[in-house]
């Protein structure tokens, strides 16, 4: 989507774009976030798109992405999360329909404009280390969270 037509849009779910040093996605800066998102890169999430729909949808769920249009990638209930920056990045790879989720692929959007919720939910922890554990924890809880 084109990045003015995306501002509308943004506009109509009440999303607003905030200077970057205000930024906070959950107690974090957006450097800090954009670092731990882009660590989940190497985290399995056991995910299966192989027969076009995902193994959340298969167990009767709607899936964590069915509705990733109308609430922008979960970023809708973030607050002041987003830059400019961050929006103009992620336009290219927003679709009107099916947000930022292609049928039989998956995500498309990169792990750093991944929203908190979008990186943290999984239906199988098999394949994750305590190490991936722990960043998944990070990011659900914020910058408060500490391991005891
Ligand atoms: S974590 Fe989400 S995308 Fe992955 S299989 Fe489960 S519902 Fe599907
Ligand atoms: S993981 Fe990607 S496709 Fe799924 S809800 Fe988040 S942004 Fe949308």
């Amino acid at each position: 989507m084109d990045y003015e037509e995306l501002l509308v849009y943004l506009k109509e779910l009440n999303i607003q774009i905030v200077p970057t040093e205000e930024a906070r996605v959950r107690g974090y800066d957006l450097e800090t976030y954009k670092k731990l998102a882009k660590r989940t890169e190497t985290i399995d999430y056991d995910c299966d798109f192989r027969n076009g729909i995902c193994k959340g949808m298969l167990l009767g769920g709607g899936g964590c992405c069915h509705q990733c249009a109308v609430g922008f990638g979960y970023w809708r209930k973030e607050g002041p999360a987003l830059d400019e920056a961050s929006v103009r990045a992620m336009a290219g790879y927003f679709d009107a329909q099916t947000g930022f989720m292609r049928p039989g692929i998956g995500c498309v959007l990169p792990r750093e404009f991944r929203s908190p919720t979008c990186l943290y939910v999984f239906c199988s922890e098999d394949e994750m280390s305590e190490e991936d554990r722990e960043v998944l924890y990070r990011i659900q809880f914020g910058a408060s969270w500490s391991k005891r």
